[in-house]
């Protein structure tokens, strides 16, 4: 997944960007979806309702009446949430890593327990031995203070991105945190910047820490919300094409681990026409999208058209990358797949599939390693792809 960067903005559209500050888009009660300006709002806390019966219901069964004035407290809803989830994130978080932690004590605070918030150590980075155990408090109150300085003493963005990467990696082994601790500071990210304007640029990439954070701990569910409101917002800002092609790749994998395969497909062909006409094809992300749109394809039972795009895309992927690029083999693998998978594949097709996969097998295990995971699915499908071949050639079977 990639990071955004910060530049940009080329001027903001003359709408109320306030209604359209949130990633809480369904009604408190009903769960209805309201998008970013359907249906009704609190008046003091911006809780967020499908109409007035659901708020009412809201006030007089669902506790509202009690909590408004809490919410108002933290700042409004979306704020009320963030901190809220990013507690839930802290001692999910917690837990996970509380066997690895045992006896241990915070790089930065020095204690086991964490002196205001009670919570316990993570780690969940490249860190070995006694080193890079933490807080996720102190993770983030270490972040948020080497961001502040540099935006406050305006260092230059090279500063402030080698600071900002502190949301999401580590500064002992600079590895990116994963699983649920990378989900945890992404909600810290998010719930320390929430409260600014939709322009300020901090904000704008904290929401992209929140939306990678979620899938990293395979949470698409609440991924795709955040990750939605991230690309509408970023169209409604006018930022730089690439960066809304980011956000557009990363929502394609969400919506394809959610078996949305359909909007999925719809976005991978943007982002791979995109890149087309903004990298031209010989950028490697010009290939790995070509790569993703025909996993897309095929994943839809639309083998023909994957494999007329990786066609197109290969002898590009060789000539620019070489033969032994991991871009390569992928495209190749995923050509392969195409070609076997066709229930009309000729024998000719799947003569076609077994040689490239033997070829592109040999160069990965000599490349890559036989454990690497490209390696390994270049062997399933090799495999397979025999398989059917064998069962095509034995006389009576098919
Ligand atoms: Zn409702
Ligand atoms: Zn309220
Ligand atoms: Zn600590
Ligand atoms: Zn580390």
């Amino acid at each position: 997944m990639l990071l955004d960067c910060l530049f940009g903005i080329v001027g903001l559209p003359p709408c109320d960007l306030t209604i359209y500050k949130m990633i809480l888009t369904q009604c408190a009660v009903c769960a209805t979806e309201l998008g970013l300006s359907l249906g009704k709002k609190c008046g003091r806390c911006s809780t967020r309702y499908c109409g007035a019966e659901c708020q009412v219901q809201h006030w007089k069964e669902g506790g509202h009446d009690t909590l408004c004035k809490k919410i108002k407290k933290a700042g409004g809803a979306e704020q009320y949430n963030a901190n809220k989830k990013y507690a839930e994130a802290v001692a999910v978080a917690a837990e996970a890593c509380a066997e690895d932690t045992k006896g241990q004590t915070c790089y930065i605070c020095t204690q086991a327990l964490h002196w205001k918030t009670k919570e316990g150590l993570v780690r969940m980075c490249s860190c070995r031995g006694t080193a890079g155990f933490a807080h996720v408090s102190c993770l983030a109150e270490q972040a948020k203070i080497l961001v502040a300085e540099a935006e406050e003493n305006n260092l230059d963005l090279k500063v402030y991105n080698e600071r900002w990467v502190r949301w999401h990696g580590c500064s002992l082994c600079e590895q990116q945190y994963h699983g649920v601790v990378r989900c945890a500071m992404g909600w810290a990210c998010w719930k320390t910047h929430v409260g600014r304007p939709e322009v300020d640029g901090s904000r704008r990439m904290a929401i992209g820490v929140l939306g990678n954070g979620l899938c990293v701990a395979g949470r698409f569910e609440d991924a795709l919300p955040v990750q939605e409101a991230e690309l509408a917002m970023k169209r409604r800002l006018g930022v730089p094409e690439s960066s809304i092609l980011v956000a557009q790749s990363n929502l394609a994998i969400t919506y394809g681990e959610l078996g949305r395969y359909e909007q999925s497909l719809q976005l991978e062909r943007d982002v791979y026409s995109g890149r087309l006409k903004l990298l031209g094809e010989e950028h490697e992300e010009t290939l790995l999208a070509a790569n993703n749109y025909a996993i897309s394809l095929h994943r839809l039972q639309r083998p023909k058209e994957a494999s007329s795009v990786l066609r197109k895309m290969m002898p590009v992927a060789r000539r620019v990358l070489g033969m032994s690029h991991e871009t390569t083999l992928r495209i190749r693998l995923t050509y392969a797949r195409a070609l076997y998978k066709d229930p009309a594949a000729t024998p000719d097709d799947l003569r076609e599939a077994v040689t490239t996969l033997e070829d592109t097998d040999r160069t990965a295990r000599r490349v890559l390693g036989g454990a690497h995971p490209v390696t390994m699915g270049i062997e399933a499908a090799l495999r397979n792809a025999r398989a059917a071949l064998r069962a095509r050639e034995t006389p009576g079977s098919a």
